[in-house]
């Protein structure tokens, strides 16, 4: 699938649930914290239909995302279902990371992190913003730092193609430990990426006093480690750009959705949001009810791709972010 600015389209990111155990500031306001109710979330049956559709149009990369996805029931059996799907090459999941270590199934010891290799997962994308356990819990509304670092740990062992491990920069909250997540990302073996913060749950996050850019992130780094080494071919699946530390050769990405001009030329993805909205953008209010033609009786598969055809064409040539962009879902209702 191309769209008419030429992005060509392979990857889905699908959104399991708008349920989270934790309360990320950026990502689901205080003020707004309902959950849908169950039968506006696309069942399993439903969202495998969709990711089987889309594989025959050109999908290959899948990556579940919430909410935390791992709070909705039977994850496991729907993550396991998705590399059976003919044309799905890689399959990846995003998570907090606070339950990695918990029991997989009432009647085994296994841990997710075990049980999602098992089920096919390659890559697996942690956030991490501190390494501090009280600006953890502030920032998350959980005190749950530990369990977040026990998970990177297990995830590790499995030998997942890549962890990577996400930071959102944070003016005063987290500028200071930009060093310490580096080294700890090396210690770990981990693939460490900052991410700009975004305006997707309220436009108030994005605060003169809240924003930092992935540009005084490298700034601060190369003040540390000397000039860091731009690495244009690598690529992971997302919009990051690369670079290398000189010494250790570590890789550090950086994700500016809102100072990196060039930040959508190559996007390959559209998202699926648990209630079953097909968005085009991340940072364009355009998403399309695929929910209610699933839901139609007569519908078949052909009808379906014409809608996710109908979709692509609709996306945009860039986001709207720097456009005095105003939020009207939550992030956690979207799925990063
Ligand atoms: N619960 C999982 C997690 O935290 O990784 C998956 C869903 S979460 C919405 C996906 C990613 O979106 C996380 O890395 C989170 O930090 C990021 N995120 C949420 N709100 C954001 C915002 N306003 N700006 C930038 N990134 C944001
Ligand atoms: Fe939950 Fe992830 Fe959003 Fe934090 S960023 S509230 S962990 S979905």
């Amino acid at each position: 699938m191309e769209d008419r600015y030429g992005h060509r389209i392979s990857y889905l990111r699908v959104s399991i649930t708008d349920r989270c155990n934790e309360r990320c500031h950026y990502c689901m306001p205080t003020e707004d914290q309902q959950w849908l109710p169950r039968e506006e979330v696309l069942s399993y049956e439903e969202m495998l239909r969709v990711v089987r559709v889309g594989a025959e149009l050109g999908i290959s990369k899948i990556r579940v995302t919430g909410g935390e996805p791992l709070t909705r029931k039977n994850a496991l059996s729907f993550i396991s279902e998705l590399k059976t799907i003919d044309g799905i090459e890689e399959v990846g999941i995003s998570t907090n990371g606070t339950l990695l270590t918990r029991r997989a199934y009432p009647d085994s010891d296994q841990h997710y992190a075990s049980a999602l290799r098992q089920a096919g997962v390659d890559t697996v994308n942690i956030s991490l913003d501190t390494l501090d356990r009280e600006a953890y819990h502030k920032a998350t509304g959980r005190d749950l730092l530990d369990q977040v670092v026990a998970g990177i740990q297990a995830a590790v062992a499995e030998g997942f193609d890549k962890v990577k491990l996400n930071a959102v920069l944070m003016r005063h909250r987290n500028e200071h430990e930009i060093w310490d997540l580096i080294e700890f990302a090396r210690e770990q073996g981990c693939l460490l990426r900052f991410i700009e913060l975004m305006p997707v749950s309220t436009s108030e996050v994005l605060s003169e006093e809240n924003f930092m850019s992935t540009g005084e992130a490298r700034k601060l780094i190369e003040f540390k480690y000397g000039a860091l080494q731009p690495l244009p071919d690598f690529k992971t699946n997302g919009p990051a750009s690369y670079y290398e530390l000189p010494d250790t050769g570590q890789r550090i990405g950086f994700i500016g959705a809102m100072t990196n001009f060039h930040f959508c030329e190559t996007c390959n993805k559209l998202r699926l949001t648990c209630d079953g909205k097909l968005r085009p953008c991340l940072g364009s209010h355009l998403e399309f009810d695929m929910r209610q033609v699933l839901r139609e009786p007569d519908m078949t598969d052909e009808d379906v791709k014409r809608f996710f055809l109908n979709v692509v064409d609709s996306k945009p040539e860039q986001h709207d972010f720097r456009d005095q962009y105003q939020p009207n879902r939550r992030m956690i209702a979207i799925g990063g």
